[in-house]
């Protein structure tokens, strides 16, 4: 039997498992998602249940190798590492770093090995796509000690990232090393510009809060409005935090939710203004990484909404236009891969996000294992 690969993406409250063989791309052969954890049931209960699914069929069965979503990798990790003691010790001592999304990762790994005791487990990193852009990309000006304590401009969704470039250089080798920008537009949105497969930019900072306004975050804001809110309005460290990751974005400004669906089919002066402000920032910041990049060739859609949302997309595109994007309604409409025409000069591009598969690639990497 070819060498198989189980990857585990977990949540605070969620858990998706999916199961690759690793010949010769990573092929998806089971996948599960399992939603409402917490105290009642642990990421561990949730792994059995998956696992007693898989091992029905299959007697004795254990994967070669495990990948994880692992959201932060500090300072320490610009790329994928077996995990042993000392890197999952350094995962916890950064749980500060990302408090909401780090513990469900830490959990996915401590749940992996209690279920399979001796499998070789990889850490895959949404920060380590990131790590190549030098100081003046990734420091905030703040003093130099704030720098060296780890207060950085991170980035995020960089496994989403890399699964672009690997995408576009089996399907358009002569783009994937050109100038992109990628629009990761779900549930968290943020662009990244990429040269020669290379994050030059990126619109996530320090946390996934900053950059686009996203479903229920607030994206960039002046750090004087969190000021006047602790002291002014009294509100107090959770409650920031609730309004800024749950309550703000389309959620916040619509009054409808954090569903792009839903506010594309409201008629509400809310939704509109929500729809609008989220079409004018992201515009704004595809300008920002086209400074960044001196020009772009390719302008890619991924996730949700970039995948789904042809209103997005071609709102988007027109708005683009100034950098040379002409946008071809009807391959719009259906949701073609190219969704720009032929005389465009840079090409809108809508690319399928596949993180899970990237990890199992990187694992595999990792594990020396060959397809
Ligand atoms: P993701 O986080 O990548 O799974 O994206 C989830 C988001 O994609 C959802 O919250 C929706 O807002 C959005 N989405 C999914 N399908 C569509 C669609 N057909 N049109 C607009 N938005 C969509």
């Amino acid at each position: 039997m070819s060498a198989e690969i189980l990857v585990l993406n977990a949540g605070s409250s969620s858990l998706k498992v999916s199961l690759f063989a690793a010949a010769p791309e990573p092929q998806l052969l089971f996948r599960s998602n399992v939603d409402g954890l917490g105290p009642a049931a642990s990421h561990h209960d949730a792994l059995v249940q998956v696992v007693s699914q898989l091992t029905q069929q299959r007697s004795a069965w254990q994967p070669t190798v495990i990948g994880h979503r692992i959201v932060h990798g500090g300072t320490r990790f610009q790329a994928p590492v077996l995990i042993d003691p000392s890197v999952r010790d350094y995962l916890a001592s950064i749980v500060p770093l990302a408090p909401l999304h780090q513990p469900g990762g830490l959990a996915g790994i401590d749940a992996a090995a209690r279920a399979f005791p001796g499998v070789r487990q990889v850490a895959c990193f949404d920060t380590a796509f990131h790590a190549t852009r030098t100081f003046a990309h990734d420091a905030y000006a703040l003093p130099r000690e704030f720098y060296e304590a780890g207060v950085r401009r991170y980035g995020f969704h960089g496994l989403s990232y890399a699964s672009i470039v690997t995408t576009l250089r089996r399907i358009a080798p002569e783009r994937a090393e050109g100038r992109l920008i990628v629009c990761h537009l779900g549930n968290g949105a943020s662009l990244c510009a990429i040269h020669q497969g290379r994050c030059i930019e990126t619109t996530m900072g320090f946390t996934a809060l900053d950059g686009l306004p996203m479903g229920t975050r607030c994206g960039q804001i002046d750090p004087g409005v969190l000021l006047y809110l602790l002291s002014q309005r009294g509100m107090t460290v959770n409650e920031l935090s609730d309004l800024l990751y749950k309550r703000s974005g389309l959620a916040g400004l619509s009054g409808i939710g954090s569903d792009m669906r839903d506010l594309l089919n409201s008629a509400t002066t809310q939704a509109k203004e929500a729809l609008e402000h989220f079409l004018h920032r992201t515009t704004l910041h595809i300008g920002m990484l086209a400074a960044a990049l001196g020009g772009v060739e390719t302008l890619i859609f991924t996730a949700g909404i970039g995948e789904h949302s042809a209103t997005i997309r071609g709102e988007l595109c027109r708005r683009a236009s100034w950098l040379g994007v002409s946008l071809d309604e009807q391959a719009n409409e259906r949701g073609e891969r190219v969704i720009s025409t032929d005389r465009s000069k840079t090409v809108a591009m809508v690319v399928p996000t596949q993180e899970e598969a990237m990890i199992a690639k990187l694992a595999s990497e990792v594990a020396g294992i060959k397809g």
